[in-house]
């Protein structure tokens, strides 16, 4: 049997075991995936101790398992953040599946030319290179102006969020922070969510499993709207799709998305 984890902190809350233990059954492989909480940052030994054949890490460890990994591959370079490993003879094989995960979420909005982030953090970072890698304009608005370095050197327009240019007309607008995980609140001031919202055609809200403000302002304006959940599934979907060297199918996408929405499988 082979054995795949996700290593987090907290990670009791992830789905991932549901939708990747799914995807293994759907395939007929002889796999299991399970949860790891780690608070110490020696993914590495873990990883080789438990002779797993991959992984996905998450919160906090992503930066970390890119320094400990032995081969970095794509676009993971630039956002210097792995989710992904993968054993490759006796070497760790890391990936980020993130960006790709929000692209496949966003595909039924494409083409678009234009795009505004809100949020610096991780997520933010892999969106942005994966907006840009598609040659499409990206602003990003941080609340901290500090943490935008990252973002102008690839490429993207930046901002503080208190001088954001609300006249300005984006295709798409995307909550990367987490504001809206625990609060009732949006991440820019309503009257200027309201100011771009209005010439706005689509809306992304990273945060899954939750109508956040966000969402349900921007649905006001009939705009077509996403919350994470796909990202969320997508990012799985590739992660799978390394592991065993497969092409998802229809088939297998929906049995995993069955799983992460009825959480079965654990
Ligand atoms: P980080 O902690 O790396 O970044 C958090 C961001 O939120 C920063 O830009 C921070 O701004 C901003 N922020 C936090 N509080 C406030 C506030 N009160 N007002 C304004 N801005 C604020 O988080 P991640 O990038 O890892 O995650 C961001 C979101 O994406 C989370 O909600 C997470 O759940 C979601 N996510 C979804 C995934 C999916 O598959 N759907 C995958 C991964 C994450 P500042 O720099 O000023 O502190």
């Amino acid at each position: 049997m082979n054995r795949y984890t996700i290593f987090g902190n907290p990670v009791s809350h992830s789905k991932s075991p549901s939708m990747q233990n799914a995807g293994f059954k759907y395939l007929g492989l002889d796999c299991l995936y399970d949860k790891t909480q780690i608070k110490k940052q020696n993914i590495k030994d873990i990883f080789k101790q438990r002779d797993l054949s991959g992984a996905n890490i998450t919160l906090p460890h992503k930066e970390v398992a890119y320094e400990l990994a032995d081969i970095v591959v794509g676009e993971a370079n630039k956002i210097k953040a792995v989710n992904t490993y993968i054993k490759r003879g006796d070497k760790i094989v890391a990936y980020n599946t993130d960006g790709s995960g929000f692209m496949m979420a966003i595909k039924e909005f494409l083409p678009i030319s234009s795009a505004l982030i809100i949020g610096a953090g991780g997520t933010a970072k892999a969106i942005a290179v994966a907006l840009i890698e598609a040659n499409i304009q990206t602003t990003v608005a941080n609340r901290t102006a500090s943490k935008l370095k990252f973002f102008k050197d690839i490429g993207a327009k930046t901002t503080s969020t208190k001088n954001l240019n609300t006249n300005y007309i984006y295709n798409l607008i995307i909550n990367a922070t987490s504001v809206g995980l625990i609060d009732d609140t949006t991440p820019i001031p309503i009257n200027n969510l309201k100011k771009i919202l209005k010439n706005c055609s689509y809306a992304f809200d990273c945060i899954y499993n939750k109508n956040t403000k966000f969402l349900s302002l921007s649905k006001m304006f009939c705009i077509k709207c996403k919350s994470g959940e796909d990202m969320l599934l997508y990012q799985g979907v590739k992660a799978l799709e390394l592991w065993t060297n497969t092409k998802a199918t229809k088939g297998l996408i929906k049995c995993m998305r069955d799983a992460l929405v009825n959480n079965t499988i654990s």
